[in-house]
């Protein structure tokens, strides 16, 4: 039976960020949902990066500055 043929890691997290930014084309899109369901590493890293860009937008439209680096770490130190 011939496995299903998935991307590796460095590649996953080489188009992290088009992906959770919705700029990866579908067929790029696929591989990478299919890379996370199996690596658990780089789900977390997925999730992560979504966590914090979240954060990011919601400081940025806060205008908080300062506590921003606060909120980076904390959101750092789960992880
Ligand atoms: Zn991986």
């Amino acid at each position: 039976m011939k496995k299903t043929k998935t991307i590796g890691c460095e590649e996953a997290l080489k188009h992290l960020l088009a992906y959770l930014d919705q700029e990866l084309g579908s067929a790029k899109r696929r591989e990478l949902e299919q890379h996370i369901e199996i690596c658990r590493s780089c789900f977390s890293r997925a999730e992560f990066e979504k966590l914090l860009k979240t954060q990011l937008r919601e400081a940025g439209r806060e205008m908080v500055g300062a506590s921003l680096e606060k909120r980076i770490k904390t959101l750092l130190g789960r992880f």
